[in-house]
């Protein structure tokens, strides 16, 4: 609470899924003291760390993030939930858009590569990606013209063909040119 909470901490929502797993924070606490690059920053948190309650946090572009150490449990039980949980709630989104929701609240490294990993073994996204039919767009209608004469557009119009006998001249068609 307090300082972190006001920073924009991870939603409740997304605590409420680590709830489920009840140790997740013994699992981080134990776990920086076993990644040999947070147990640095755990013991001397500088350069936009800062430890809450024994959680390791780091803060980049106003967004804290929990950092999630590189440990088997951790791996397994808490960045798997993680990735399930978030890239599923936002309706099977792509591997960007799974990315940033994920670094909006946490932080690993190697967090691109793992998302990458995840998203390749959804076998709903595979599925979808590999359908031969396309999505069909979405038709766009034109931009109503905010003054005359931008907007023209052009056609002939066929006619029975008349001879202007004083010329010789046939004429059958007509150049109509209509302005939006
Ligand atoms: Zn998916």
């Amino acid at each position: 609470m307090g300082l972190a909470q006001s920073q924009g901490l991870p939603t409740n929502e997304i605590l409420q899924l680590l709830h489920a797993y009840t140790n997740w924070k013994n699992m981080l606490k134990s776990g920086y003291q076993k990644d040999p690059d947070f147990v640095k920053k755990i013991n001397w948190p500088i350069n936009g760390y800062s430890k809450v309650h024994e959680i390791l946090y780091y803060t980049f572009n106003e967004q804290v993030r929990i950092c999630v150490p590189n440990t088997p449990d951790c791996n397994s039980i808490i960045k798997n939930t993680l990735l399930d949980k978030i890239h599923t709630s936002l309706g099977h989104a792509g591997f960007t858009k799974t990315l940033h929701g994920l670094m909006n609240n946490f932080c690993w490294p190697k967090m691109t590569r793992d998302t990458r990993e995840y998203y390749k073994t959804c076998a709903a996204c595979q599925q979808a990606k590999n359908s031969t039919q396309k999505p069909y767009g979405l038709l766009h209608p034109l931009p109503i013209p905010s003054k005359p004469l931008t907007h023209l557009t052009m056609d002939f119009l066929a006619l029975p063909a008349i001879i202007d006998h004083a010329t010789k001249i046939h004429y059958s068609h007509v150049w109509t040119i209509v302005c939006r």
